[in-house]
Order: structure tokens, then sequence, then C-alpha cells
């Protein structure tokens, strides 16, 4: 079982590291090829913007749509989780969507003030334990449809209201944060464990 790590920019070596801490066979996708075989996909942080034009150029946007539409499992961060929403404000309007969560992202949301930093979260369904976060302009989750269900939220700051940071939908895994950062699996164990439910 092969999960694959879109290599066109970003933590790819992180993300790819951080499986392989699994004991899971890695595979880095430059190619329309490389989609062929994988039991899941990350596609990582970056610049949504960049992936877009890269993606495009790649010759992978038709071939991944597809894959998507076929219910790949993809675990989504940071730039990967605006690509893979419904719907981005303040993004290029050129900019690729591949729709496959129901969800309105803002792009680097958090503002200029507090646009990088680090915190915890918990995450009901990995235990009490929190996760440990790294928010790198981020985007922030500003709506989501009734099929997404919300893992973790940020509490907002004075009075602001909470926010979600980890959400998933079917087969379609998406963090605003970077978990290929830190030394906790517990967000790629889950994965590995989507990827699973998704071949029985
Ligand atoms: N701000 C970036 C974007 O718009 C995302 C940042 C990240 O992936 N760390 O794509």
């Amino acid at each position: 079982m092969t999960i694959g790590i879109l290599a066109l920019q970003g933590d790819v070596r992180e993300h790819a590291a951080a499986f392989a801490d699994l004991g899971e066979t890695v595979r880095e996708v430059r190619r329309p090829v490389d989609l062929e075989g994988l039991a899941g996909l990350v596609v990582p942080g970056g610049e949504s913007t960049t992936l877009s034009l890269l993606l495009g150029s790649a010759g992978l946007t038709d071939p991944l749509t597809e894959a998507l539409g076929g219910g790949l499992p993809v675990f989504g961060t940071c730039a990967g989780m605006i690509l893979l929403a419904t719907t981005v404000l303040d993004g290029r309007p050129d900019q690729l969507s591949f729709g496959a969560i129901e969800l309105t992202i803002r792009r680097n949301g958090y503002g200029r003030q507090i646009a990088s930093f680090e915190g915890e979260v918990v995450v009901g369904v990995l235990g009490d334990e929190p996760l440990p976060a790294v928010f790198i302009r981020a985007p922030v989750v500003e709506a989501w449809g009734p099929d997404v269900e919300v893992l973790a939220t940020l509490p907002g700051e004075d009075g602001a209201v909470d926010r979600a940071v980890l959400c998933r939908q079917g087969p379609v895994l998406v963090a605003a944060f970077h978990p290929e950062l830190t030394a906790d699996r517990r967000l790629q164990r889950l994965f590995v464990e989507m990827t699973k439910e998704e071949r029985r």
C-alpha cells in the first residue's frame, strides 16, 4: 500500500518522512502516472495559487480531479486544504478548487499580526492529549457543509468564535496547520486508517 505525496512544492520531504516513520511506502507524485495504484494522496502546504499553476503544467489537474471523483483518500494541509475546498475567498480568480470537501476557506485568514503561530489542538477522535499544531499563513474555515465533520477547533481569542482547523468529509481530510512539522504522528495514522476504510 503506497501513500503518494504531491511533490510540486512545499514540505514534501517532511510529509514523506512522517509516513515512512509509520512504516508506510511513500511515492512522490509529479506526473499523472505517479497517481496509479495509490492508497491515498497528501497535498502539502505551500502556496495554493502557485500549486494551481504547477498542477496545470504537470498535466495533473484532470487526472487528479478524476482520482478524487473516484474516491481517492486525500489529506490536504494548509495550501492543500485550500485547493481541496469548494469555495475560496481572497484567492486568485483563476486558482484551482477541486471541490472535494464542502468548505468555504479564506486564504491567509488569520491576518498579518498572527499570520504564523504555534498552538495545540484537541482532536477528540485522537484522544485527550492535544496535538501540536504549527500554523503558517494559514487559511480560515469560514463555513462548512452538512456532511463535513469538524474534528478540531482552535478557541477564538477575545470572544471570537472558535475556528475549525481539522475537517473530514468521507475520504477527504484537511488541516489548516502543518502536521508534518511536529513529531506527533497520530494524524498521519488516522489518514492511513482512512485509506484502509476506503478499500474495504
Ligand atoms: N497562504 C498559503 C496559500 O494561500 C498557504 C500557506 C501554507 O500552505 N503554509 O496557499
